[in-house]
């Protein structure tokens, strides 16, 4: 490929809204161009870093068994009416109406749909196990979409669903599945790691959540440096929900919305102006009936300032808090989601505190409502999405650094990750639910056990930029670079010895099959180097008169620290 031809557009600034590195690289590289919030174009430098992606992950999809398909991304309401998800799903589900008024949705995921082709088309055991999978285009109307493509709104995501006769063979394919992804993310030459997840929205018993290691994640992990023991801690997501009836001193003037509460609706749950300080904050669960009504209310953090509550909490004076349990402070809260005062964003916990669970919030409003001032700002505070489920994380969110492991080998660690990819064992939750039935050996119809298998294609090309990057630029690991190699002539216009040189190393590099990029713009050297420093191609080779009278060419990787000479004749190997 020879610049000229290609599509090259680089900055100098990268735009204020880009807050995260891989975002700013991205920007300033020109891999991707902004259309609306969450929304990108895909700039024909990302495409094909984007391509690299799909490609390694279609390859080793394909090698675990996996068969590809394609589903819409528009798909008819009803199928997520018969799970009940079109209902459930909240506000990050895109509906859409067709001219008809008919119901449709843009596709979050593909559950539904893949479980309908598997009851029509999976009817025997002899059928069975099969493992669909696509690399499809998904719309998540998050609530908060950022650091570029790796919060987006839309975005590509590879989705896998197998489905087996029993839960033994369910278990071999999310084995299969898991092994898939650990070949996955170590040809796309990334640090990661594997860590038990909670379940979601998604549903299930089992899942693991493959996270890239980066200081700007968003998750927390917890693991054990001797032992195989890794978690998500799923905290910075797991205190979102805020319901007020704690310090219903005043009456509610809304009622609280599970994972909607941002910090006009807190004020507005109040009764009280946006600057309004409060005097404690309590973050609760509710469990519902079908009718919506609160069955049980369950505390799990309850923020208190000013001495008198302190003092009291100090003296152990609250009745029913468990053993080795404290309320946290103000101070601590801020620690904890590692942010500003008045700025409590789901940006995640630098250190989990000690928790208050299990106390209803019945029984925490008298305490609430007996002491007075306190000098919590309420400004800013943006909630993310639902609690889990107090039992999938109940044994492994009041940890902190250095408690002894659970599997007893050692003491714990956190670090932090980017959620990259997630498997999950489904169980019979959607096939029940769709009757997704096949005919067993003696021709009774059974429930298919199902996994489901996802991958964030394209925030994947934000993680390895946050693990691979200087102050020049991004630097790929060789397997998604958008070009292997760039070739940078000196005088290209000037010289018919470089130009030559330049062109035969383009030619013989592209047909041994090498990525490879001549940079024919004629730019001066200086903003050249810059530009393909940014853009990160691992391999350059400056090809100049002065060199070219020596048989030489310089080569630089682009984490030396120097370049090396090599000759011309050599350079082809060399590179290969
Ligand atoms: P997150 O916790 O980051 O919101 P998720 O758990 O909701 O992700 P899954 O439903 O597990 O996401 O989807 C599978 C994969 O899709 C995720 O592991 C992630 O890599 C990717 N993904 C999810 N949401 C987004 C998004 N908004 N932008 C880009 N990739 C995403
Ligand atoms: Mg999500
Ligand atoms: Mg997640
Ligand atoms: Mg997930």
């Amino acid at each position: 490929m020879k610049a000229s031809q290609f599509f090259i557009s680089t900055l100098k600034e990268a735009p204020a809204d880009a807050e995260v590195v891989s975002h700013k690289l991205m920007m300033r590289a020109g891999l991707i161009k902004r259309l609306g919030a969450g929304i990108y174009n895909y700039m024909p430098m990302g495409l094909r870093v984007i391509r690299k992606v799909e490609n390694i992950i279609r390859e080793e999809m394909n090698r675990a068994g996996a068969v590809e398909l394609l589903m819409p991304v528009v798909q008819p309401a009803e199928l997520w009416q018969e799970t009940g998800r079109f209902e459930k799903m909240g506000p990050e589900l895109l509906r859409v109406k067709d001219r008809h008024e008919r119901d449709f949705i843009i596709q979050p995921t593909s559950e539904e749909v893949i479980t309908d082709i598997a009851r029509q088309e999976l009817r025997s055991y002899r059928s069975l196990p099969k493992n669909f999978y696509h690399i499809q285009t998904k719309f998540r109307d998050e609530r908060r979409p950022r650091f570029g493509l790796m919060r987006g709104r839309e975005f590509t995501m590879k989705d896998a669903y197998s489905f087996d006769r029993d839960e033994a063979s369910a278990g071999k394919s999310y084995e299969q599945m898991y092994a898939a992804y650990q070949r996955i993310f170590e040809r796309l030459g990334l640090t990661y790691r594997a860590v038990a997840a909670d379940t979601g929205a998604i549903g299930g018993d089992r899942s693991h959540e493959f996270q890239v290691i980066a200081d700007t994640g968003e998750d927390a992990l917890i693991y054990c440096p001797n032992s195989d023991y890794a978690a998500n801690i799923e905290l910075a997501e797991a205190l979102p929900l805020i319901t007020t009836r704690g310090a219903a001193t005043k009456p509610l003037t809304k009622t609280p919305t599970p994972g909607k509460s941002t910090c006009e609706d807190v004020a507005a749950l109040l009764g009280v102006p946006l600057q309004t300080t409060v005097k404690s904050l309590v973050l609760a669960t509710d469990e519902k009936n079908e009718a919506g009504d609160v069955l049980k209310s369950t505390v799990w953090l309850l923020l208190v300032r000013g001495d008198h509550q302190l003092n009291e909490v100090k003296a152990g004076k609250v009745p029913g808090l468990k053993d080795g349990y404290r309320f946290a402070t103000v101070a601590e809260i801020e620690d904890h989601f590692g942010c500003k005062p008045g700025y409590l964003g789901p940006i995640g916990l630098k250190k989990p505190v000690k928790i208050v669970a299990d106390r209803t919030v019945a029984n925490m409003s008298d305490f609430i409502c007996g002491a007075n001032e306190i000098d919590f700002h309420i400004t800013g505070v943006n909630w993310g999405r639902d609690l889990p489920e107090p039992d999938v994380v109940a044994d492994i969110r009041n940890v902190v650094e250095g408690d002894p492991s659970p599997d007893g080998k050692g003491t714990l660690a956190i670090q932090r990750g980017i959620e990259v990819g997630h498997v999950f064992f489904l169980g019979t939750k959607y096939s029940k639910a769709m009757n997704a039935t096949y005919l067993d050996e003696t021709g009774k119809p059974q429930l298919m056990q199902m996994g489901c298998y996802g991958i964030g294609v394209t925030r994947i090309v934000g993680a390895a930029i946050e693990q691979g990057h200087d102050e020049r630029g991004i630097i790929w690991p060789d397997a998604l670079a958008p070009f292997r190699v760039v070739i940078c002539p000196i005088g290209y216009d000037r010289s018919a010895e470089v130009q030559t040189a330049a062109d035969q190393l383009h030619d013989q590099l592209q047909a041994q099959g090498v990525d490879v990029m001549l940079d024919n713009r004629g730019e001066r050297p200086g903003a050249m180097f810059a530009d393909w420093e940014l853009i990160g191609v691992p391999h350059r080779v400056v090809i100049s008169d002065r060199g070219l009278k020596e048989g030489k060419v310089e080569y630089q990787g682009r984490r030396d620290a120097q370049a090396t000479s090599v000759g011309v004749g050599e350079i082809g190997a060399f590179l290969t």
